[in-house]
């Protein structure tokens, strides 16, 4: 009997699976059919069940009731995670599948405040107790479109009332451009330590085609500023296949960003999807990279960020041996939910503001996602959530195989579900062992070294929704949760 212990290295690069690289290292070398029948859409699984499966109207007394039951649970004991989202920004950068509304009047920003504390009030009412803030984080959307002194009047509604975790973690997003002194000044008195640039490409061309135009200067002004005002933490995002990037263009941005020295990297794969986002739709597909060659952007800029001191951490991410991500992930802590990796599951994390989703173990909560229908519901004094799901305890014991392999690369098999395992897994799980990519013991599944790239094809092994959606379809391939018609894509972006 294989007892699955300890840890294993996880996975890297969830996005991709990178061709060059298997055809280099795996044991499926020379087999080009068994290398593309991986690189299948595939979700991120940063629910479970993810979002296309989930119930168009969610019941709000239920979702109220299992509130009130998580909370009384989570809040003495772990404190609770908070994720508020800032949706406006400037200006439009034709490559993001964010919620944002773009504007250049800043007097929206008090409207939309009244209505976040409008909806931090409802929530305040179903807490029996002063919540206990242990994670909050602000996105966006551009947080720093909002001014210095409303983010100071928004983080002090929030406190008010409310106690600070001494183990607290307060971070939020940063745009390069226009993230000022005074802006980092203000939210590091207000308890924030972390910030996360979006760099994407510092090439001109290409920042000129996604239309965001951010010099080099500016992140390091911003970076300069973060360290200066306190913050201990500065994250940097970039993103791997863009239109007119190549590896030359890669490796010098990868090099500027390196030589700032974040404490963290995201390289996210550009996921071009313009049945989804109609600003994607003035990307000239010839300036895409071929599929090749985004493997290879992935490939190599993987190896660059490692060569450069950075560990691959679960999917995306990349960490310096400093970072709490790190430390967290060698320690077997690391957890996911929407907002990605995270260094502590507070087992319960509350969105505010429009299209922020809500995560309480049982259940899942999205709010309304336009703007006007946020304010409307928000208006009639009760709560803006609008889809949603309540997890069956068959979804919460399969939910836990996810996060167990996202997070530290194996899973011990639930004991109480064996036979559904056998029945939905375990096909799914040989055909990988077959292919090298995992281990299966009797108690359980580990990723191998060549089955990192694949983490998130391991993940859907465990998802019941994806697995039996296509069967009902006789799907070979994911398309999941709804049917593709028309101009429509798939629910999930193809992986490369
Ligand atoms: S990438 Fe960021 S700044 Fe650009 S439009 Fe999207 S949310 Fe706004």
């Amino acid at each position: 009997m294989t007892e699955i212990r300890g840890r294993s290295d996880v996975g890297q690069g969830g996005d991709v699976v990178p061709l060059v690289y298997l055809a280099k290292y795996l044991p499926v070398q020379g087999q080009p059919d068994l290398l593309l029948k991986w690189n299948q859409p595939v979700p991120r699984y940063t629910s479970y069940p993810t979002v296309p499966f989930w119930k168009e109207h969610l019941e709000a007394p239920r979702w109220k009731d299992a509130f009130r039951a998580r909370f009384s649970e989570c809040n003495e004991k772990e404190g609770i995670s908070l994720y508020i989202h800032l949706p406006f920004c400037e200006s439009l950068c034709i490559y993001c599948g964010c919620n944002k509304k773009i504007t250049t009047n800043h007097s929206v920003e008090d409207e939309y405040l009244q209505a976040i504390f409008s909806e931090w009030s409802m929530y305040l009412q179903l807490m029996e107790r002063p919540p206990v803030i242990r994670e909050l984080h602000l996105g966006g959307g551009t947080p720093t479109f909002f001014s210095p002194q409303n983010l100071e009047r928004l983080m002090a509604r929030l406190l008010e009332g409310a106690v600070v975790h001494p183990d607290h973690s307060f971070s939020m997003e940063g745009h390069p451009n226009n993230t000022s002194r005074e802006h980092l000044d203000t939210l590091y008195r207000s308890g924030f330590r972390r910030i996360s640039y979006g760099v994407q490409d510092l090439n001109r061309e290409v920042q000129e085609v996604i239309h965001r135009i951010q010099p080099f200067e500016n992140l390091c002004r911003a970076t300069a500023d973060a360290r200066a005002a306190g913050f201990t933490g500065v994250n940097f995002d970039l993103i791997y296949g863009l239109p007119l990037q190549n590896l030359e263009r890669l490796r010098l941005t990868i090099a500027q960003a390196v030589s700032l020295r974040p404490d963290r990297m995201a390289f996210y794969s550009y996921a071009h999807t313009p049945w989804a986002n109609c600003a994607q739709r003035l990307i000239e597909e010839s300036y895409l990279p071929s599929a090749t060659e985004k493997m290879e952007l992935y490939e190599r800029g993987k190896e660059w960020l490692m060569e450069s001191g950075y560990t691959n951490i679960g999917m995306d991410h990349f960490a310096l041996p400093s970072d709490d991500l790190f430390k967290a992930w060698r320690d077997n802590r690391l957890h996911r939910n929407f907002m990605g990796y995270t260094t502590q599951d507070s087992g319960m994390l509350l969105g505010l503001g429009v299209s922020s989703i809500s995560d309480i173990g049982s259940a899942f909560a999205q709010n309304e996602k336009t703007l006007g229908g946020y304010y409307q519901l928000i208006g009639t004094g009760d709560l803006a959530v609008r889809k949603g799901y309540f997890l069956s305890q068959e979804d919460q014991a399969f939910r836990r195989h996810i996060l167990d392999i996202a997070c530290k690369g194996y899973t011990v098999f639930d004991p109480a579900w064996l036979s559904v395992i056998d029945e939905w897994s375990m096909p799914a799980l040989r055909e990988l062992e077959g292919d090298g990519l995992v281990r299966i013991g009797e108690t359980g599944v580990r990723l191998t070294p060549a089955g990192r790239p694949f983490l998130r094809q391991v993940c859907k092994a465990f998802d019941l929704h994806l697995l039996r959606d296509e069967k009902a379809r006789g799907a070979g391939v994911v398309q999941c949760g709804k049917a593709v018609t028309g101009e429509r894509g798939p629910s999930f972006s193809k992986a490369i």
